[in-house]
Parts: structure tokens; C-alpha cells; sequence
């Protein structure tokens, strides 16, 4: 495993550089506001009269439609909708000079040949781990949240550099930037999403919530039990591991722990999470989500509908907004 931090980047090949950042969005407005504070001369690109331009303005950057932000950049970031990079880049191709470099924060346009680039220009992934908001907050408090970086294409000899420089400026690199391929970034980030992180853990907590009412208990008892208390578990996941939930769980909990959790996540789950790894892998995912995408995401609305009118949600809605506290 290769680890670089803020000793081993040096930023001077972005010095008196414009950066481009294309998108305002969760990722696009946070690495905006950090390499501006790092000192780097940032401009966003962004559609006219979109909600993002005022909101870009506003945060004292500045914005131009994508076609001329991207004039005179060194390096410009996709920070729009995955399935919207292919368009924009198609759009915007003539206007980047030759020899800057593309920068990504997800390979899934490039691993999967939706952005094919020009030969001339460098292709570099910096993927942060973790949502946009958290890239600021921690960046702002001296802090970083950890990257990924990978190079899909190497023109200059130097793209590398260039994105542990830019990796540096987002403040990256001072939580240690870990060198990957846009291959293994691509799947174990749809992986995780899909089978841990976003599908697996809703899919649990909806199973448990209709479980638990099904049985006859309160719909209120049972939302405490499956989705509030989580956030305690996951905090003591995310601060210590394993060691340190068992650590400050009950032992009647961990006892429970060992000897269940297998047999609700079994050889049937994980056969099931092979296979959703094989769909990735074979690009089945893919040409599925791209297709979706341009039939103008029917399935996508109405399970997203079914996900949000579950009465999971009307319990959880009256009880959360007894608890001020979660306002905040
Ligand atoms: P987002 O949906 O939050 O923001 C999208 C932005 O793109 C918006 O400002 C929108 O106005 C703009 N946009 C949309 N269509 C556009 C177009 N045609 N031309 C110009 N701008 C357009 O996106 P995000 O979640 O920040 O994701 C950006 C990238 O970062 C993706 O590749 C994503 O996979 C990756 N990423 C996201 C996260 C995350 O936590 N959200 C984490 C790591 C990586
Ligand atoms: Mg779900």
C-alpha cells in the first residue's frame, strides 16, 4: 500500500495555475472553497441560470458558463452527476487546452468508457472519503478527510503530482492520500454503497422495522430500536472499530452479536453480495444505471417514491421532531 502526505506533495505545479472546478454540488463546492483557501486561483464552470451560479457568486468565487471556465485551465475537476460527465465533457472538449489534466472524484465516467479522454491531457482521480460537507468542516477546523488517487492516463509524466497537489489543496493530504486505480476506486465505491453502506444498512433497518411491527410491537418502539440506535453503533464502528463497540455495548448485546448477526447476514447474503460485485465488475450495473438514466429515470422515481412514503418514515418524522437536538 502506497501513502503520500502533505510531506511527500509539493504545490508549486499548481502555483499561479487555474483550476477549474465544473459543478457546485456536494463535492464541487467544497473543493472550491478549500484550493481557494490554499491559494490557488480557482473558477467554477456552471450552466447560466442555474441555482448553483448565485450560490457560487455568493461564496465570493468566480463562476462562468463551463465553455470558458475551462479556457487557460491546468487542471479541470467533473464534480457534476456521474451520468451527466459525458455530455458536459463532450461539450466542453474543444476548449481545454492541450496538455492540462482531467480530474475526476469518482472513475465511474472513465473506468466505464463514458468519458474517453484526449490524448494530450492527463487523467487523474481524487476521490475524498467522504461527503462534500465533511470535506469542508474538516478542512476548515485544520484538518482533512482521506483521498484516493489514481492516474488513468499520464501525458505530462507529471499527472501524479498534479493531483496529490490538488489533493493537498482540498486539505487531503493531510489525513494521507492512498494510491488506487480508477478500476478498484470504481468498484469498491459502488460496491460499498450497494451492499454495505446505502442498500445494505436500509435494507436491514426497513427488514427489522417490518419485522418487529408485523409481530404486533409499536411502530415507535420499533423505529428506536432499528434506525435511531444506530447512530450510536456507527459512531463506535467509525471511532474504534469492532473493539471498541464490543467495548461499550452491553455484554448480553455482544453475546446476542456473535451468535445471531450470522444468521441474519449469512452464505445467502454474501452469495448475493458476490453476485452484486460480479454486476460491477462485468459492467451489467453500469449499462443498466446509464440506461436508466437516459429513459429519464422512471424506476429510479418510483422506487425512490416506495422508499420514501415506507411508514418507517411517517414514525420516524413525528419522532425526530420531538428531538430538538437533531435539529441542529
Ligand atoms: P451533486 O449532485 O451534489 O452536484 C452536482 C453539481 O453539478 C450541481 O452543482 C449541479 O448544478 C451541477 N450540474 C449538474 N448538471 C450539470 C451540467 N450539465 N453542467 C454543469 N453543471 C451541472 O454531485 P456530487 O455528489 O458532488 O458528485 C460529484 C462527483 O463527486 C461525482 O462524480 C460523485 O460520484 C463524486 N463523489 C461524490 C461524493 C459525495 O459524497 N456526494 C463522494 C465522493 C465522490
Ligand atoms: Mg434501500
Amino acid at each position: 500500500m502506497q501513502m503520500y502526505s502533505q510531506a511527500d506533495v509539493d504545490t508549486s505545479c499548481l502555483s499561479d495555475r487555474q483550476v477549474t472546478i465544473l459543478g457546485y454540488g456536494s463535492q464541487g463546492r467544497a473543493h472550491a472553497l478549500n484550493l481557494k483557501d490554499s491559494g490557488f486561483n480557482v473558477v467554477v464552470g456552471l450552466r447560466p441560470g442555474g441555482a448553483s451560479w448565485a450560490a457560487a457568486e455568493a461564496d465570493g468565487l468566480t463562476v462562468k458558463t463551463p465553455n470558458d471556465a475551462v479556457k487557460g485551465a491546468t487542471i479541470v475537476a467533473f464534480l457534476t452527476p456521474d451520468m451527466v460527465q459525458k455530455s458536459l465533457y463532450l461539450s466542453v472538449i474543444d476548449d481545454i487546452d492541450v496538455g492540462a489534466a482531467l480530474l475526476f472524484a469518482h472513475g465511474f465516467a472513465v473506468h466505464f468508457k463514458q468519458v474517453e479522454p484526449r490524448k494530450d491531457l492527463d487523467t487523474v482521480l481524487i476521490a475524498p472519503k467522504g461527503p462534500g460537507g465533511l470535506v469542508r468542516r474538516q478542512y476548515e477546523e485544520g484538518h482533512g478527510v482521506p483521498c484516493l488517487v489514481a492516474v488513468h492516463q499520464d501525458s505530462s509524466g507529471n499527472a501524479l503530482q498534479l493531483a496529490l497537489a490538488y489533493s493537498a489543496g482540498i486539505g487531503g493530504a493531510r489525513a494521507g492520500v492512498i494510491e488506487t486505480t480508477f478500476a478498484e476506486e470504481t468498484e469498491t465505491d459502488l460496491f460499498g454503497e450497494q451492499a454495505v453502506l446505502c442498500g445494505g444498512t436500509t435494507e436491514l433497518i426497513v427488514a427489522g422495522f417490518e419485522t418487529l411491527v408485523e409481530a404486533g410491537y409499536q411502530p415507535e418502539v420499533a423505529y428506536y430500536e432499528v434506525m435511531h440506535e444506530l447512530k450510536l453503533i456507527v459512531d463506535l464502528l467509525h471511532e474504534g472499530g469492532l473493539r471498541k463497540m464490543h467495548k461499550f455495548i452491553s455484554d448480553t448485546a455482544a453475546w446476542g452479536d456473535l451468535i445471531s448477526g450470522p444468521r441474519v447476514v449469512n452464505q445467502t447474503s454474501r452469495d448475493a453480495m458476490k453476485a452484486v460485485l460480479t454486476d460491477i465488475q462485468d459492467g451489467t450495473f453500469a449499462r443498466n444505471w446509464i440506461a436508466e438514466s437516459e429513459a429519464g429515470m422512471p424506476q429510479f422515481k418510483s422506487k425512490m417514491n416506495a422508499d420514501l412514503e415506507h411508514p418507517i418514515e411517517k414514525v420516524g418524522a413525528d419522532l425526530r421532531s420531538r428531538m430538538d437536538w437533531l435539529q441542529e
